[in-house]
């Protein structure tokens, strides 16, 4: 993702962290019991009161991992292939996971998007607790890791993020498939800088004056709206303990990855449909939205728990 859409969606992360906790569920599906919806809701009310004295970190820290750290190629990714996609998959495997019975297999060299996810959760969890033991870190430090967590998390919700077949053919890659042209990352990221600044400049997520921002409402824009009330019911959050963070950033790269397989079909990868993109990206963003808080909220209350 782009520049602004991380902005737009940390901003969006905070904006629906309190109210979202209604629809907590469990990883299984099933809403969380009321009284942990309670137990959390009290801690989101605390973040989300803390986050919001410092939102003018969020086009920095939210932007920082491909800005100042350009670790894209080791933590921006998680790129996974299924058994139907190269005959020759299994000399590439790297590690394997089954979601809802189905088996994702990583391909070697492909990322490590979920572990830099926990870490940097894990991170958060100790910096919190040390601020409370010594005084050592500020809630500055504290809220601009949680934005520059957010970059994380939005990009595994990037189908191309997730997919092999996003990645040039090498003779490091499996052979025995069909990849798709590596034109559609940055044609659909585009799509969606371009359909969601012109909310982000409306809503004043990011300041009017600045150049080369699109104020023009795309085709795009309509499926990129967030509004509090009818919204909030599209936005899944859900209740991660913390020595399940791997396993719950596997499953949100396992879901990009179906989409990336509906977006470009495994017979014919190039088959790509602007309509198509249109037709999910509500549900895409929403669900990065979701994520983005179900990991905030994770590290929050393990803050405040001893392991
Ligand atoms: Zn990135």
């Amino acid at each position: 993702m782009k520049h602004y859409t991380h902005v737009y969606l940390a901003n969006k992360a905070v904006e629906f962290l309190w109210d979202s906790v209604d629809n907590l569920s469990y990883r299984s599906g099933s809403l969380a019991r009321s009284s942990v919806r309670r137990r959390v809701k009290g801690g989101a009310a605390d973040l989300q009161r803390i986050l919001r004295s410092h939102m003018d970190r969020i086009e920095e820290a939210s932007w920082a991992p491909d800005d100042i750290l350009y670790d894209m190629k080791t933590f921006h990714i998680y790129k996974l292939m299924m058994a139907n996609e190269f005959t020759d998959y299994r000399d590439f495997v790297a590690e394997e996971f089954k979601v809802g019975g189905k088996t994702y297999y990583k391909v070697n060299g492909g990322g490590g998007l979920p572990y830099k996810v926990d870490h940097l959760a894990r991170l958060l969890a100790d910096m919190v607790k040390l601020r409370a033991y010594n005084d050592i870190f500020t809630m500055e430090h504290i809220c601009y890791l949680f934005f520059l967590l957010s970059h994380y998390i939005a990009d595994a919700n990037v189908p191309m993020h997730t997919d092999v077949r996003d990645d040039k053919p090498s003779r490091k890659k499996p052979q025995n498939g069909n990849y798709y042209s590596t034109k559609w990352h940055g044609k659909i990221e585009k799509l969606w800088e371009k359909g969601s600044t012109p909310i982000a400049l409306r809503e004043n997520i990011i300041p009017s004056e600045r150049k080369g921002c699109n104020s023009v409402d795309t085709n795009m824009t309509p499926f990129l709206k967030f509004y509090l009330k009818p919204n909030v019911k599209d936005i899944h959050t859900t209740y991660v303990k913390p020595n399940q963070l791997i396993k719950y950033m596997q499953t949100v790269c396992a879901h990009s990855k179906d989409r990336s397989v509906i977006l470009f079909p495994v017979s014919n990868p190039d088959n790509f449909s602007e309509a198509k993109l249109e037709g999910m990206s509500h549900d895409i963003f929403a669900d990065a939205i979701g994520s983005i808080i179900s990991v905030w909220l994770a590290i929050w209350d393990h803050a405040f728990a001893d392991d």
